[in-house]
């Protein structure tokens, strides 16, 4: 079994002190490739950092989170352009919108994403969106860009997806990968999610764990630090496949295979075991 975590703040400083311990947890419990989130220019680099000194395991995003947003300067497009021309970056985001927490102003967020978008269509790379509370103008914005993600010149992921029916429908229309956090694993707010999972077809449905954050609520022992890590990856997948009645291996082979379709990664080598020794260094 083979898994991939599409979504790992592992630049977060939370990891500053055992982020190599945490790499190695991951692949030894088979989580053998990660992609790194960049929420921010400095963030983005951090990842690409990371993952150049783990090729073929470890990949890079380059954007700035609608929360920084406020943050973006004149200096920010040929930055992010630079980084995006990087082998190893693979997506474009986190981007996209959040008017639950609104700190960066709305407007500002509409232009950060707006310019996010654009370069997503320039680079042919895929986009890793966030959105919380902005349905609308995320669809809005999304929707001036609707013949390339229906002709799948232009592509993405609906990172840490929490929304109803409608929602889903609504991205799953316009072409876009969803990703299934550990919040499937709270009985009480991700009740309605782990009725939705079962809908979303396989080779559209990814797996990530958004550490540090969103630490899986049912897991047997819960570490004192609350922290959240890729190697609790295969908990969340457990859960969905229960929920999708599928084995284990049957929801990892097609949510790995839709990840490495999707960012254009390649397949570990079948002789490099997800194991820490094996791990390039
Ligand atoms: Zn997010």
């Amino acid at each position: 079994m083979q898994l991939i975590d599409i979504g790992i703040n592992l630049a977060h400083d939370s990891y500053d002190a055992d982020r190599d311990a945490v790499i190695a947890r991951a692949f030894g419990a088979g989580v053998g490739q990660l992609i790194v989130t960049g929420a921010t220019l400095d963030s983005s680099a951090a990842a690409l950092r990371l993952a150049q000194a783990h090729p073929l395991r470890l990949f890079a995003t380059a954007g700035v989170h609608p929360h920084h947003a406020v943050d973006v300067t004149r200096d920010a497009l040929p930055r992010l352009r630079a980084l995006l021309a990087e082998p190893r970056v693979v997506a474009v985001g986190e981007c996209g919108l959040d008017y639950f927490r609104d700190y960066s102003p709305r407007a500002a967020q509409r232009e950060a994403f707006a310019m996010q978008l654009e370069l997503a269509a320039e680079c042919g790379k895929p986009l890793f969106l966030h959105q919380r509370d902005a349905h609308a103008d995320f669809t809005a914005a999304l929707r001036g860009h609707r013949d390339a993600l229906q002709r799948g010149a232009l592509r993405g992921v609906a990172h840490c997806f929490t929304g109803g029916e409608a929602e889903l429908a609504v991205y799953l229309e316009m072409g876009l990968h969803i990703g299934v956090t550990g919040w499937i694993c709270d009985e009480r707010r991700g009740q309605h999610l782990q009725h939705l999972v079962r809908t979303i077809p396989a080779g559209r449905l990814l797996l990530e764990t958004d550490g540090p954050y969103l630490l899986p609520r049912d897991l047997e022992t819960r570490p004192a630090s609350r922290r959240n890590e890729p190697a609790y990856l295969p908990h969340i997948a457990q859960v969905v496949a229960r929920l999708r009645g599928e084995t284990l291996a049957e929801c990892a082979a097609h949510t790995t295979a839709a990840a490495q379709d999707l960012f254009g990664i390649p397949p570990l080598p079948a002789n490099k075991p997800a194991s820490p020794a094996a791990s390039p260094r």
